[in-house]
């Protein structure tokens, strides 16, 4: 049902965290209102979604995954019943050893009893894949799932179109005024106003100092007739994921200087290089998509939500970095907790940290 002029939250930035946030907000019955525009860039769009326990050059377990993962799963599991769709789909883990190093800090996170539940067998050389290239063998990561993000977030907004509360515009800040205790936004009255805006939280005149270090990616949609992947994510130096259709996708670059939104010739063939590296034999690989984004990274790789620190009604959820299929779904439980009923935030993800 089309809501009317007053509403309690205003959500601004219709991607991961906003839709998650909308979502947790309007299950608990709260008046919502999302604004977002689909024609601007987005992460969600060119992001694999890949809810990975063991990351990064030292394979450590994942920021807080133990807490973080069971509140993922039993979120999409949710929006999939509601929406009658798929976008949660565990997978098989296989990350390559790169040298003698990653051997021995394997050997230790096998002793190490807090790895017991993402870690499965080491495996000898040639024992992972006959289609990789093993020499240093490889180990298996339990636990590991992708997010159909584009067909989750699509299907989210088109939830909140049919209830009449989605806008699909781009919001401009100084359109947005306080008015007698509430926020007015081109004739919309808002108790509270929250900001999803991912990487273009620097355009954003309340919150610009939040200590961001965003990052830019790309990925390639691939397919490659001859090369036949079993359904398993595979890490070596890039990671590869197939799909079930056939086709795979090859990601990721990483780049803090380039922030432009545009896909680069020297991303793909670093990606496509890395790949042919990695493969035993070479295959042609056709590209169907080549996509790029910024990641909404913070300088301490955390989460940054909660209240304006003097503007009352004025909210964030960002920094959701590389990581966002894992952390948002809990920390849009966190922030509208905070919103619904006062309950206190996490002070390592309490923006409050940046002043
Ligand atoms: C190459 C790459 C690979 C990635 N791989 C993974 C992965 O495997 N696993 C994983 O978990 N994460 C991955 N990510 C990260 C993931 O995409 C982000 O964590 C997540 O999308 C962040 O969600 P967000 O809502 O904060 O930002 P976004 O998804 O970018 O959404 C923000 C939205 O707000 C909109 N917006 C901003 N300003 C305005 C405005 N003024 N008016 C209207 N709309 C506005 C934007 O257009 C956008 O739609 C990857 C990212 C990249 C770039």
């Amino acid at each position: 049902m089309p809501v009317g002029p007053h509403t309690q939250h205003l959500v601004v930035g219709a991607g991961l965290a906003g839709c998650l946030l909308a979502w947790r907000l309007h299950r608990a019955g709260a008046r919502v209102r999302l604004i977002g525009s689909t024609a601007l860039p987005a992460a969600y769009r060119v992001a694999a979604g890949v809810i990975n326990p063991v990351t990064g050059r030292w394979m450590t377990k994942s920021w807080n995954f133990d807490t973080l993962r069971p509140i993922a799963e039993t979120t999409y599991r949710a929006i999939e019943a509601s929406l009658g769709t798929r976008v949660f789909h565990p997978i098989p883990e296989i990350r390559f050893c790169q040298n003698a190093d990653d051997r021995k800090r394997l050997g230790r996170r096998l002793r190490n009893p807090r790895y017991a539940d993402v870690l499965g067998r080491e495996l000898a050389p040639g024992e992972a894949s006959p289609l990789f290239q093993d020499a240093d063998g490889a180990f298996e990561i339990r636990s590991a799932a992708y997010v159909d993000l584009p067909k989750l977030v699509g299907g989210l907004q088109q939830y909140f179109r049919q209830e009449g509360v989605f806008e699909n515009s781009v919001f401009r800040h100084d359109a947005l005024q306080a008015h007698g205790g509430h926020w007015n936004y081109q004739g919309i009255e808002a108790d509270s106003v929250i900001f999803c805006e991912g990487a273009s939280l620097r355009d954003n005149p309340w919150f610009d100092w939040i200590g961001m270090r965003p990052a830019k990616g790309e990925t390639l949609l691939c397919r490659s007739p001859g090369l036949s992947l079993p359904h398993t994510l595979f890490h070596h130096k890039k990671w590869v994921l197939p799909y079930l259709n056939g086709q795979f996708r090859i990601g990721a670059t990483y780049d803090e200087d380039d922030l432009s939104e545009e896909t680069t010739e020297t991303g793909r063939t670093a990606l496509l290089d890395a790949v042919q590296t990695a493969l035993c034999q070479t295959h042609p690989i056709e590209v169907i998509h080549h996509l790029a984004g910024i990641r909404p990274s913070t300088a301490d790789s955390r989460p940054v939500l909660g209240p304006h620190p003097t503007l009352d009604g004025l909210f964030l959820l960002n920094g959701l970095g590389s990581k966002g299929a894992t952390t948002g779904p809990a920390m849009a439980h966190q922030l509208s907790d905070h919103l619904l009923s006062g309950a206190p935030l996490d002070p390592e993800v309490d923006l409050r940290r940046f002043l």
